[in-house]
Order: C-alpha cells, then structure tokens, then sequence
C-alpha cells in the first residue's frame, strides 16, 4: 500500500474550501478502509496568499481532523508555485503526490485510478479532460490557442492537461533539480522523461467562487510556457530579418531602374511602405528580444521562488 498526498493550491477561496476539504475527507477515509492508500495519506493546502479567510479556515480544518496539513506562502506567488511549494514540503513523506484544484473541478473519483496507475510502475500520470461542462466560451477559445502555439513552438505539451497530476517522489525529486524562476510545470514536467501516462476525467464546474485565473494571469502563463521552452520565437525573427533583407535588396534594385529608365524620382509608396514595414518588424522584434532578457534578467537573480510563512503539519494537531 502507497502512501499518497493529495497537493491543493487556494487562491482566496473561501467559499469552496471547507465543501472541498469535507469531499476530499470523505474519498480518503474511504480509500483508506479499502485499502487503497494508506494510512499515512495526506492532504496538503497551499494557501497562495490569499486576502481572504481562506487561511482561518485552513486552520479550523486542520485543526478539526488530522488528515489535513496546510502550507502558507507569504504572498500570491501563483498556481505554478503554489504547486511546487507543496510538493517539495511534501516529497519525502510520502511515495507519491497528486495536484489538483482546490475548487474541485478536476474530478475527484479518478484518484483510485491515479493510484492504480502508479501501481501499475508509471513515475507521472497525467490527467487529461474530457469535456469542460459549464465552462465559459472564451476559456476554451483561449485555451485551444494557447495549446496551439505552444505546440508551434516546439514545446512538449500534454493537450488538455491541467496540472491535475501524480508524481512519484523519485519524479519530484527530479524536479527540484529544476531551479528556473519562470516556471511552468506543464512543460517541464514531460521533458523530464520517466514512465508516464494518461488518464481520461471529466472536468466538473467551479464548487463556488469565480476563477482566480484572470485574463492577465492568464497570458503571463502563456508567455511563460512560450518563451521558457522554445527560442523559436528568436529563430523566426532572425528569418524576419532575411526577408526583410532580401525585400530591401529587390526594393533598391527596383527603385535604380525607375530612376534609370524614367529619371523621375520615384513615387512616395515605395519609400514609405517599406518604413512602415521594417518600422513594424523592427518593433516587435525587439519586443520579442525583449521578454528574453527579460527572462534572463530575472533568472539571473536566483530569487526564491516562494517563501513558505507558516506550516501546518497533518496529523499533529495538539501542537
Ligand atoms: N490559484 C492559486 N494562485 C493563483 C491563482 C489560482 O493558487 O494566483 C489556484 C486556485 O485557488 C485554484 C487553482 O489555482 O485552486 C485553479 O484556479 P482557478 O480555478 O481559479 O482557475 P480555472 O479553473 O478557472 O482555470
Ligand atoms: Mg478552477
């Protein structure tokens, strides 16, 4: 029998937490009885530095039943972070971790699959979703372009996968080999190697609250998880550029004809259209080269990632 933690990251979510904690409670203590997992099993919360009561009820829940533990960061350092932290407090307590969303909507009865998985001798298994009932139109539109560029640019992504996910100890172990700043689980982690697999779950509405990912969240994610694996942006700017050059070529040569031919001066379109142009690709080229160094920039500094402010452990409540 495994002993397996479950890893969930709250951004103020005071209003699902304690419904998510008493489900959670629930599938536990049953898998526990059927011998699924054992007794040792946790569930770990990260509270993201929330600005609600999120961390009082945290508390309280710790307090009330020692399956639960509680982790709280000094500030909202982000979902990507929240997980790591959890993981990494957690990796050598217990034979593997599952991640999943403190609202709940990545589905909670395919965990004795994740551990039947593991059972089986896969380091990582990915949940995949199946359909996003309830789920706003625009979250999917963003959502499929965002697999789309990302797979452009050359990442290894599962489709579909949200960070609902086990990983074996020996798999987290890897991972804190991992010292970016820039973090994106979802890339990271199929890079690494080790036996993986899939796993099929139907993603559920939000239990209560909205979404804490907001739309800026949102795109930072996806700048993150672009331009942290693939330089492919670079390399199609450097193409821009011979284009660019051999436009330019075909522009002067064009312009000597006319001015050859007709001696007139030549027309004002073939001067400022190709300002407007290189104008424009020069822009967001160096946009581009930017968010680079940018990332270097940032890299550079070894900052911690996250800074843990209190610790709640599982199963040690009179303290
Ligand atoms: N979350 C977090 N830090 C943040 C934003 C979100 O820890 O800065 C958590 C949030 O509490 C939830 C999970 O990440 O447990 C997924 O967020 P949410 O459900 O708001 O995103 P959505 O499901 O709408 O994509
Ligand atoms: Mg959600």
């Amino acid at each position: 029998m495994k002993t397996i933690y479950l890893v969930l990251p709250c951004y103020n979510e005071e209003l699902v937490i304690k419904d998510s904690a008493s489900k959670l409670k629930e599938l536990m203590q049953k898998l526990i009885n059927e011998k699924t997992i054992s007794e040792q099993s946790k569930v770990y919360f990260v509270n993201d530095g929330s600005c609600d009561r999120t961390w009082e009820l945290l508390e309280e829940i710790c307090r009330e039943n020692g399956l639960f533990g509680a982790i709280s960061l000094s500030a909202n350092c982000g979902h990507q972070n929240a997980i790591l932290s959890g993981m990494m407090y957690v990796k050598d307590e217990c034979d593997a971790v599952i991640t999943l969303d403190a609202d709940l909507q990545h589905d909670i009865t395919a965990i004795p699959e994740f551990v039947k998985r593991f059972n089986e001798g896969y380091e990582i298994v990915y949940g995949v979703r199946k359909s996003r009932e309830g789920e706003r139109k625009f979250k999917k539109i963003t959502g499929d372009t965002f697999y789309t560029v990302m797979q452009l640019s050359g990442a290894k992504l599962i489709r579909n996968h949200a960070d609902y996910r086990l990983m074996s100890s020996k798999a987290i172990q890897a991972l804190s080999g991992y010292e970016e700043a820039n973090l994106f689980l979802r890339g990271i982690i199929p890079s690494m190697g080790f036996k993986s697999t899939t796993l099929e779950y139907q993603e559920k509405p939000r239990l209560a609250g909205e979404s804490k990912y907001s739309l800026k969240k949102m795109l930072k994610l996806a700048a993150d998880g672009i331009t942290s694996f693939s330089i492919r942006p670079l390399q199609m700017i450097s193409l821009c550029g011979v284009f660019a050059f051999i436009l330019s070529i075909i522009m002067l040569i064009y312009a000597l004809v006319v001015y050859l031919e007709s001696g007139t001066v030549p027309g004002w379109t073939s001067i400022v259209a190709p300002i407007w142009f290189l104008g424009g690709i020069q822009l967001l080229s160096l946009g581009v080269v930017g968010e680079y160094i940018g990332k270097i920039y940032m890299e550079t500094k070894h900052r911690p990632r996250y800074i843990v402010d209190q610790v709640i452990k599982a199963g040690n409540q009179e303290l």
